[in-house]
């Protein structure tokens, strides 16, 4: 895994405990006043309408840090001078005369006000507000959030993504290349009249050949928020499952709460096979054509409404708008039985009479991936109209043993040099024979879930060390061998005094 912040798999315990601290630091606030700083960051928010400061114009404060916007307070003054206070004794409708007279003056449909919501802090935690607009020191203008001289040229994005991902050249190029037009695009506008049109990525390979991976590396050098979404969670809006937009709003909680840097984000869909075209089916397609359809307009660019804090819109949200005009989306997939189709095209095609013999060929193609062409993921059961706007396709290959040997300790944070951190705070030297990394790959390669089975089998066999080795301060090296990872053998261990290279016995080897 990368040792970055994971923008995207925030630990809901966190978010659990972040609330509890906001609530501590409201209840802090009311007696001593004190966290007032903290709020500054973020803008009021209206208490009833829910609009921030800045779409709503000035607020009036009112004690316990609720805020009311000026429309907010005209229609409530309104209500109240309507309101038929002699009735209202001898009433029993009282509360849908009340709804009625609320809703004529186009309040927002809350009938009743959780009292639970009434905290310290205007009942609003600072998770479900807008970040301020910096203001402007001084009138100069402010440094954009993406200067163009600073975007990294193609062959720098690369070489920088090449630290991390090992192998994967063309795939890398594609994006290096795409990635800079895209930004260039962002921090231009426009160039002249002709507007450069947005590169959103589609990105085939197997499964753990690294496409999660390089999205999430290339997000972390480009210092944009990322958000990662599964496109199998995604439904139609108004059935169970995330609703489309619900991606953005992830992107907004990555930028914490910042529009503007939201809006220059990455968004990752996984997955994306997975809302292929139902064949054969009768019933309406929720998870399927629809999601493609629902998507096509927030691949393309449009303002959208999208609730700050939460996953669902519902009227105690506050709502902010977000244009995905210039966020980067990149949709990945394994795409399984793709390569059938493509044999079938390529065969189709060529054959003139030696149909069987063309055949063969194409099922040794290893790299067959890479001959991949739109009518091919359209029959896959991609509609024309998703295709259209994911204008670059990518392919990345299934690792081979050789890859999967680089990957265990060439890039930056390979496992082997975390696990050898890891010892290094005991004062142990972790080593591993050559044999003994060609024999992890080997067992990867059998796993068939790529680069991700390797961990798992380090995992396993680097238990029994990691539970032995603190135990005897006397050991001052570990070798990891072939035979231990093998289980026909234990771990080489030299002891720190003499030096004398032999087996721990009470070490356990791996079963
Ligand atoms: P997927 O293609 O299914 O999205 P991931 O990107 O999640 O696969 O890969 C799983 C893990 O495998 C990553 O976290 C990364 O550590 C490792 N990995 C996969 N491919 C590569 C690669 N080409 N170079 C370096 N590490 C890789």
């Amino acid at each position: 895994m990368s040792d970055y912040k994971d923008y995207n798999d925030k630990d809901p315990s966190e978010e659990q405990s972040d609330e509890k601290k906001e609530t501590r630091k409201g209840d802090a606030s009311t007696t001593a006043n004190a966290g007032k700083s903290d709020n500054s960051a973020y803008e009021d928010v209206c208490f009833i309408c829910r609009r921030p400061e800045s779409k709503a114009g000035k607020m009036f404060k009112l004690p316990n840090n609720i805020c009311i916007c000026n429309d907010c307070m005209h229609k409530t003054m309104e209500t109240v001078s309507q309101f038929d206070y002699q009735g209202m004794l001898n009433n029993p409708n009282f509360q849908k005369e009340m709804d009625d007279i609320a809703k004529k003056n186009g309040f927002p449909n809350i009938s009743i006000v959780n009292l639970a919501d009434l905290r310290g802090d205007g009942g609003i935690p600072n998770k479900q507000k807008l970040k301020r607009k910096k203001e402007k020191e001084d009138g100069k203008s402010e440094e954009p959030v993406l200067d163009i001289k600073k975007i990294p040229p193609p062959h720098k994005i690369k070489a920088s993504l090449d630290e991390y991902v090992v192998g994967q050249e063309h795939a890398k190029k594609v994006i290096s290349v795409a990635v800079y037009n895209h930004y260039k695009r962002v921090a231009t506008g426009t160039m002249d009249e002709i507007e450069i049109e947005k590169s959103n990525i589609l990105m085939i390979g197997p499964t753990g050949s690294g496409k999660t991976y390089l999205v999430k590396t290339l997000a972390k050098l480009l210092d944009v928020p990322l958000a990662i979404a599964d496109a199998t969670s995604l439904t139609e809006a108004g059935y169970i499952g995330d609703d489309i937009e619900s991606v953005v709003s992830k992107l907004l909680a990555a930028a914490d709460n910042d529009v503007e840097k939201t809006e220059q984000g990455i968004i990752f869909i996984d997955e994306i096979d997975k809302i292929a075209k139902k064949k054969n089916t009768t019933s309406r397609d929720v998870s399927g054509e629809s999601v493609q359809q629902g998507m096509l307009k927030l691949l393309e660019g449009a303002e959208i409404e999208v609730p700050v804090g939460a996953n669902s819109k519902n009227a105690m949200v506050p709502l902010a708008t977000v244009n995905t005009r210039n966020i980067l989306f990149i949709c990945g997939g394994a795409f399984p039985d793709l390569e059938q189709i493509i044999k079938e095209r390529l065969t189709r095609t060529t054959s003139m009479g030696f149909g069987a013999e063309l055949k063969d060929k194409y099922d040794k193609d290893k790299d067959i991936l890479s001959k991949v062409t739109v009518e091919d993921i359209r029959k896959f059961g991609m509609i024309p109209e998703f295709l259209g706007r994911l204008p670059i396709i990518c392919t990345l290959q299934g690792l081979t043993r050789e890859m999967m040997v680089k990957i265990l300790k060439e890039p930056k944070n390979a496992i082997l040099k975390q696990y050898q951190k890891l010892l290094e705070l005991d004062e142990v030297k972790l080593e591993f024979t050559d044999d003994a990394l060609e024999a992890i790959a080997d067992k990867a390669m059998e796993r068939d879930t790529g680069a991700r089975a390797l961990r798992s089998i380090i995992e396993e066999f680097m238990l029994d060390i990691m539970y032995e080795i603190p135990k005897d301060d006397n050991i001052g090296r570990v070798t990891i061998t072939g035979d231990y990872i093998r289980g026909t053998g234990g771990p080489l261990i030299d002891i720190r005094s003499n030096l004398v290279t032999g087996r721990l016995e009470d070490l356990k080897t791996y079963s």
